[in-house]
């Protein structure tokens, strides 16, 4: 069993990243805003408890995110290993991951974290708002709200994690195919770890 937190502001390539990754090394990807943007369009309970927050930016409040992250675990208990992409994003929801994996006896093995420039990030986001039709990629406050809420709430997670000795970054500026290379490294690492 392998799990991976893949780590790092919005627009920092998780997504693209974990597109290749869960391919490569056969993991089940599990991107939180992928499963509540699933559920507004859907417009299911969820969807619709979740919808106003993510417009705004603000992060949707722990107790549902948990549930739904347990849920999409669940549908997946087969697999030989997770990459979370978007989640944790809370002290409390790294606290719930840690001791909902705990249960099954698996566990974090490490978190990565993709680094890059604010600068950078809120251009990639205004760009890929021309077409993703994400009403959250579309106007720079809601973009600035979602960094403050990364600031406040998410960046905990890095000395969180450090503390246990689970904490990696690379650079995440370079083509897609460098950063794949970058990550794809630490990934090994760890599987040789793993096997000892
Ligand atoms: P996240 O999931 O971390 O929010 P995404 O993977 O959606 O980020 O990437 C944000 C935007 O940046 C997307 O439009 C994506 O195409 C673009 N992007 C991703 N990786 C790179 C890269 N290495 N260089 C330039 N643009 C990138
Ligand atoms: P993302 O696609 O990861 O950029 O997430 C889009 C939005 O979904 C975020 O701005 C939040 O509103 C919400 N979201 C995604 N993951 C989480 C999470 N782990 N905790 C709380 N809200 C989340």
């Amino acid at each position: 069993m392998i799990n991976i937190v893949l780590f790092g502001k919005p627009g920092a390539g998780k997504g693209t990243q974990a597109e290749f990754l869960k391919d490569k090394y056969n993991l089940t990807h599990i991107s939180t805003g992928d499963v509540f943007r699933y559920n507004i369009k859907n417009e299911t309970p969820l969807g619709k408890e979740a919808q106003a927050f993510i417009n705004d930016g603000q992060l949707v409040p722990d107790s549902l995110t948990i549930k739904m992250l347990q849920d999409e675990v669940e549908k997946n208990s087969q697999s030989r290993g997770f990459l979370f992409d978007g989640f944790p994003r809370t002290i409390a929801q790294a606290d719930a991951l840690d001791a909902f994996l705990a249960t099954k006896n698996w566990d974090v093995t490490a978190t990565v974290a993709l680094e890059a420039d604010d600068e950078i990030l809120v251009a990639r986001l205004l760009e890929r708002g021309k077409t993703s039709g994400r009403s959250d990629d579309q106007d720079e406050e809601k973009i600035r709200n979602r960094y403050q809420e990364y600031n406040e709430k998410t960046a905990p997670l890095i000395e969180y994690y450090q503390n246990q000795n689970k904490f990696y970054s690379v650079n995440g500026i370079g083509s897609v195919a460098e950063v794949t290379e970058r990550l794809s490294s630490v990934i090994e690492e760890l599987e040789a770890k793993i096997r000892g």
